[in-house]
Protein backbone atom coordinates (compact mmCIF):
# COMPACT_ATOMS: atom_id res chain seq x y z
CA UNK A 1 0.00 0.00 0.00
CA UNK A 2 0.94 3.71 -0.15
CA UNK A 3 2.25 5.11 2.67
CA UNK A 4 3.27 8.51 3.98
CA UNK A 5 6.41 8.25 6.10
CA UNK A 6 8.59 11.11 8.41
CA UNK A 7 11.27 12.16 5.22
CA UNK A 8 13.73 12.03 8.34
CA UNK A 9 12.96 8.00 9.02
CA UNK A 10 13.99 7.78 5.38
CA UNK A 11 17.54 9.79 5.46
CA UNK A 12 16.43 13.21 4.61
CA UNK A 13 18.63 15.82 7.24
CA UNK A 14 15.64 17.53 7.60
CA UNK A 15 15.86 17.21 11.44
CA UNK A 16 16.08 20.50 13.24
CA UNK A 17 20.19 19.68 13.77
CA UNK A 18 19.61 19.02 10.45
CA UNK A 19 20.33 15.18 11.09
CA UNK A 20 18.00 12.20 10.18
CA UNK A 21 16.83 9.61 11.69
CA UNK A 22 17.63 6.69 9.04
CA UNK A 23 15.35 3.36 9.79
CA UNK A 24 17.08 0.70 9.64
CA UNK A 25 14.46 -1.41 8.47
CA UNK A 26 13.53 1.10 5.46
CA UNK A 27 14.60 -1.07 2.87
CA UNK A 28 11.91 -3.75 4.18
CA UNK A 29 9.73 -1.49 4.30
CA UNK A 30 10.26 -0.15 0.81
CA UNK A 31 10.14 -3.78 -0.10
CA UNK A 32 6.46 -3.36 1.19
CA UNK A 33 4.70 -0.89 0.56
CA UNK A 34 5.73 2.67 -1.64
CA UNK A 35 7.14 5.04 0.31
CA UNK A 36 5.77 9.45 0.29
CA UNK A 37 8.07 11.19 1.95
CA UNK A 38 6.34 14.07 4.05
CA UNK A 39 8.25 17.02 6.32
CA UNK A 40 5.52 19.27 7.42
CA UNK A 41 8.24 21.69 9.03
CA UNK A 42 9.96 22.11 5.50
CA UNK A 43 6.61 21.95 3.65
CA UNK A 44 5.89 24.95 5.72
CA UNK A 45 9.12 26.67 4.33
CA UNK A 46 10.86 26.27 7.86
CA UNK A 47 14.49 26.51 7.16
CA UNK A 48 16.95 23.58 8.20
CA UNK A 49 18.86 24.13 10.71
CA UNK A 50 16.30 25.47 12.68
CA UNK A 51 15.17 26.53 16.64
CA UNK A 52 13.98 23.44 17.88
CA UNK A 53 9.69 23.68 18.41
CA UNK A 54 7.45 22.19 20.83
CA UNK A 55 3.60 22.50 20.78
CA UNK A 56 1.91 24.39 23.29
CA UNK A 57 -1.87 23.98 23.39
CA UNK A 58 -3.28 24.61 19.83
CA UNK A 59 0.47 26.57 19.18
CA UNK A 60 4.02 25.81 18.34
CA UNK A 61 6.30 27.95 19.56
CA UNK A 62 10.04 27.66 18.91
CA UNK A 63 12.80 27.33 22.18
CA UNK A 64 13.24 31.14 21.92
CA UNK A 65 9.74 32.04 21.94
CA UNK A 66 8.83 32.32 18.14
CA UNK A 67 5.31 31.38 17.49
CA UNK A 68 5.24 29.19 14.33
CA UNK A 69 1.99 27.84 14.50
CA UNK A 70 1.15 29.46 10.96
CA UNK A 71 4.17 27.00 9.49
CA UNK A 72 3.18 23.90 10.47
CA UNK A 73 -0.57 24.09 9.18
CA UNK A 74 0.65 25.10 5.91
CA UNK A 75 3.08 21.93 5.92
CA UNK A 76 0.33 20.05 7.49
CA UNK A 77 -1.88 21.40 4.71
CA UNK A 78 0.79 20.00 1.70
CA UNK A 79 0.96 16.74 4.01
CA UNK A 80 -2.67 16.19 4.27
CA UNK A 81 -2.99 17.12 0.55
CA UNK A 82 -0.49 14.45 -0.49
CA UNK A 83 -2.25 12.19 1.37
CA UNK A 84 -5.13 12.30 -0.83
CA UNK A 85 -3.13 12.57 -4.10
CA UNK A 86 -1.45 9.42 -3.56
CA UNK A 87 -4.54 7.79 -1.39
CA UNK A 88 -2.58 6.89 1.46
CA UNK A 89 -4.44 5.15 4.51
CA UNK A 90 -1.77 5.03 6.58
CA UNK A 91 1.09 7.34 7.97
CA UNK A 92 4.68 6.20 9.45
CA UNK A 93 5.86 9.08 12.00
CA UNK A 94 8.44 9.93 13.98
CA UNK A 95 7.75 10.17 17.59
CA UNK A 96 7.21 12.79 19.95
CA UNK A 97 7.99 15.38 17.30
CA UNK A 98 5.60 18.20 17.51
CA UNK A 99 4.30 17.54 13.82
CA UNK A 100 5.09 13.78 13.61
CA UNK A 101 5.34 12.43 17.08
CA UNK A 102 1.75 10.00 17.96
CA UNK A 103 0.46 9.81 21.58
CA UNK A 104 3.08 11.13 23.14
CA UNK A 105 5.20 14.61 22.61
CA UNK A 106 7.07 17.07 24.09
CA UNK A 107 5.17 19.34 26.49
CA UNK A 108 6.42 22.94 25.67
CA UNK A 109 8.68 23.33 28.41
CA UNK A 110 12.01 22.56 26.11
CA UNK A 111 13.28 20.19 29.57
CA UNK A 112 12.44 16.68 27.73
CA UNK A 113 9.25 16.29 29.60
CA UNK A 114 6.77 14.14 27.83
CA UNK A 115 2.61 14.42 27.71
CA UNK A 116 0.00 12.95 26.36
CA UNK A 117 -1.05 14.44 22.68
CA UNK A 118 -0.16 14.39 18.92
CA UNK A 119 2.23 16.78 17.07
CA UNK A 120 -0.08 18.69 14.61
CA UNK A 121 0.18 16.58 11.13
CA UNK A 122 -0.19 13.53 13.11
CA UNK A 123 -3.55 15.22 15.21
CA UNK A 124 -5.01 16.12 11.45
CA UNK A 125 -4.11 13.05 9.46
CA UNK A 126 -5.99 10.71 12.65
CA UNK A 127 -8.62 13.15 12.09
CA UNK A 128 -9.30 12.37 8.59
CA UNK A 129 -9.05 9.14 8.89
CA UNK A 130 -5.31 7.95 8.06
CA UNK A 131 -4.25 5.21 10.63
CA UNK A 132 -1.07 6.90 12.21
CA UNK A 133 2.06 4.64 13.56
CA UNK A 134 5.31 5.59 15.17
CA UNK A 135 8.66 3.99 14.27
CA UNK A 136 8.51 1.46 16.83
CA UNK A 137 5.74 0.16 15.37
CA UNK A 138 7.16 -0.45 11.87
CA UNK A 139 7.25 -4.36 12.90
CA UNK A 140 2.95 -3.90 12.03
CA UNK A 141 4.26 -2.13 8.86
CA UNK A 142 6.61 -4.90 7.34
CA UNK A 143 4.83 -8.19 8.80
CA UNK A 144 7.47 -8.66 11.78
CA UNK A 145 5.83 -11.15 14.15
CA UNK A 146 5.40 -9.80 17.69
CA UNK A 147 8.50 -11.29 20.21
CA UNK A 148 5.76 -13.79 22.04
CA UNK A 149 5.08 -15.61 18.55
CA UNK A 150 8.69 -15.95 17.58
CA UNK A 151 9.36 -18.87 20.42
FE1 LIG B 1 11.02 14.51 10.76
FE2 LIG B 1 8.45 15.14 10.90
FE3 LIG B 1 10.25 16.67 12.11
FE4 LIG B 1 10.14 16.67 9.46
S1 LIG B 1 8.55 17.35 10.82
S2 LIG B 1 11.98 16.52 10.70
S3 LIG B 1 9.58 14.56 9.04
S4 LIG B 1 9.78 14.54 12.61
Amino acid sequence: MRILVSACLMGVGCRYDGNSNLLPQLEELMKKHTCIPVCAELFGGLPTPRIPAERLGNRVVTKDGRDVTDAFVRGTAEVLRLADLYGCKAALLKERSPSCGSGQIYDGTFSHTLTEGDGLTAQLLKKKGIKVYGESQIGELIGERPFFFSI
